[in-house]
């Protein structure tokens, strides 16, 4: 199984390239926020709970976070394997799963992490925010927010995966092709 944690700040592109790494390898697609939006949508328990915080820019807890990869990870044993694309977000969730994968005798083949400097990113959030219909997309002190949310809770997470000798860092800025074939020369090396 190639299991890919796709990394990076808000706007670097993860939903973008996981579309064509998915297609390439037949990945199931593990995208938290996608999963959170859909709860959403079908105005869920659980959806009602993530959008207080989503609204805002704030991370969803942990433990409600966990255990929805849980339930995915479970009903996807027999796939290719995952990108997991905006989780982890904490350190306390990269370690959840470290334990979810093990449980199933499976394991993190590596991180991608998609580097974008800061002007772009938010660049990028405004500029899909005019289509994405995102509440948070289209609020610059909401945007700002992810932003230093995510430098402050999931940054440390690169360390993480340093740590354990499985982090890969990709230029994020360029063209999608480019980007496409600098990730699939990372995973290459997984
Ligand atoms: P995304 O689509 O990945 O940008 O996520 C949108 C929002 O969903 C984030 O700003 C968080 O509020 C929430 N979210 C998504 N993934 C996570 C996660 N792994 N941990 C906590 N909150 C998350």
């Amino acid at each position: 199984m190639l299991n890919i944690v796709l990394f990076g700040p808000p706007g670097a592109g993860k939903g973008t390239q996981s579309t064509n790494l998915i297609n390439k390898h037949q990945l199931i697609h593990l995208s938290t926020g996608d999963l959170f939006r859909k709860h959403i949508g079908e105005n869920t328990e659980l959806g009602t709970r993530a959008k207080s915080f989503m609204d805002k820019g704030n991370l969803v807890p942990d433990e409600v976070v966990i255990r929805m990869v849980e339930d995915k990870i479970e009903h996807h044993l027999e796939s290719n394997g995952f990108i997991f694309d905006g989780f982890p977000r904490t350190i306390a969730q990269a370690q959840a799963l470290d334990v979810m994968m093990e449980s199933h005798d499976l394991h993190i083949s590596g991180m991608v992490a998609l580097v974008v400097p800061e002007e772009e990113m938010m660049k990028r959030i405004r500029e899909r925010g005019k289509t994405s219909g995102r509440v948070d997309d289209q609020d610059d002190e909401k945007i700002a927010n992810r932003i230093h949310v995510y430098n402050e809770e999931t940054a440390p997470v690169a360390s993480y995966y340093k740590d354990a000798n499985k982090y890969n860092e990709v230029n994020g800025v360029g063209s999608i092709e480019g980007i496409y074939e600098s990730i699939e020369e990372a995973i290459g090396q997984f």
